[in-house]
């Protein structure tokens, strides 16, 4: 099959490895939707990944033993291999499951983790199952696209009519807008590339502000009638933009940081008794009814949030263009360009 992997000099290239195989509760997807995250600062980075991409969508070619998916089931593939015993698993929690299944070594198989390829095995409790209703390509943001911000505005309670800011507007924040805009919240963007200012204007933001502007502060205090904001959500990974959130917000406030890995700095939260939360992807055993309400809601806005599909062989293109910021969420189709047209009407 084809993979992406970055080379010993540093070159993304498509390659060929052999397909993984099914066995007990690990089963076999074709991936016909790999959206694409943050694996173009790996590349950036020069450094060699055998393993790339963590999101997708397709179907169980091979269930094997499974007892909760079938063949023929059109699945989102969630990230990690995940114990499904622990737990933060029982609960939902997989992300943080620290008892890492080996996959590979559970099927014998020499490759198989990664989604910028044609398939992937995964332990059946990670499949989550697409409604009938439900097209592939919307399906397919059930992971980072959607996920993290929908997980987001449950912990931070937010509800109709709260003024959320989102901090950024990179596919992360463009999917915390769509989820704000159907739960009926106000938001107000901040995001300085025009090309996804005017993105995230499309998708509902009632207003977009420079946050290098010196006014920032001021206008988003004007625009909540000197109040503040009730919640915020923080993608971009700037290092100071949490401080100036945390500083934007009314007494007893929310707040939920997204940008992964990132130190923040906080002014004193006690005066204001702001409550701060980091959230890392989400729970779709929990929230997987409000995951495609949202979705089934949304259609339009999700059409406009994948702004570029391309094949596994123009992963190198896809990475290039996510460095410029001209796009939303780019996603590759790894079955090529005779199933671009199929994902897009299904
Ligand atoms: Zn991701
Ligand atoms: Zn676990």
């Amino acid at each position: 099959m084809k993979a992406c992997v970055i080379n010993d000099s540093g070159v993304l290239e498509t390659v060929q490895r052999p397909e993984p195989r099914a066995a007990r509760d690990v089963v076999k997807v074709q991936i016909l939707i790999a959206p694409m995250c943050t694996e173009f600062k790996e590349l950036r980075a020069g450094k060699a990944q055998e393993v790339l991409g963590h999101e997708a969508a397709g179907v169980v070619v091979d269930a094997a033993g499974s007892e909760r998916v079938r063949e023929g089931d059109r699945v989102v593939v969630m990230p990690g291999n995940a114990c499904g015993v622990c737990g933060m698993c029982v609960a939902g929690e997989h992300i943080y499951c620290a008892n890492q299944r080996h996959v590979l070594a559970e099927t014998a198989s020499d490759f198989g983790l990664a989604t910028y390829a044609e398939y992937i095995v995964k332990p059946d409790r990670l499949l989550f199952r697409i409604p009938p209703d439900v097209s592939m390509l919307h399906a397919s943001l059930a992971c980072c696209g959607l996920g993290p911000s929908l997980n987001a505005l449950g912990r931070m309670r937010a509800r109709a009519g709260d003024t959320l800011l989102v901090s950024g507007c990179g596919p992360v924040g463009l999917g915390a807008v769509v989820n704000a805009v159907a739960r009926s919240l106000r938001v107000i963007a901040l995001e300085p590339t025009p090309y996804r200012a005017d993105l995230a204007r499309r998708l509902g933001a009632g207003e977009v502000l420079d946050p290098r502007s010196t006014d920032v502060d001021e206008e988003v205090r004007l625009l909540t009638g000197g109040r503040g904001a009730d919640c915020a959500i923080e993608t971009s990974g700037v290092r100071d933009a949490a401080g100036r959130l945390a500083a934007l917000l009314r007494p007893l406030g929310r707040m939920a940081l997204l940008a992964w890995d990132v130190p923040v700095e906080l002014p004193p939260l006690v005066p204001l008794g702001i409550e701060v939360d980091g959230c890392w992807h989400w729970n779709h055993e929990r929230d997987g009814r409000v995951m495609w309400e949202t979705i089934r809601g949304s259609e339009s806005a999700l059409a406009e949030m994948v702004t570029h599909l391309f094949t596994l062989e123009d992963a190198g293109m896809a990475m290039t263009l996510q460095e410029t910021g001209n796009c939303g969420k780019v996603v590759l189709c790894p079955d090529g360009p005779a199933s671009l047209t199929d994902v897009l009407e299904h």
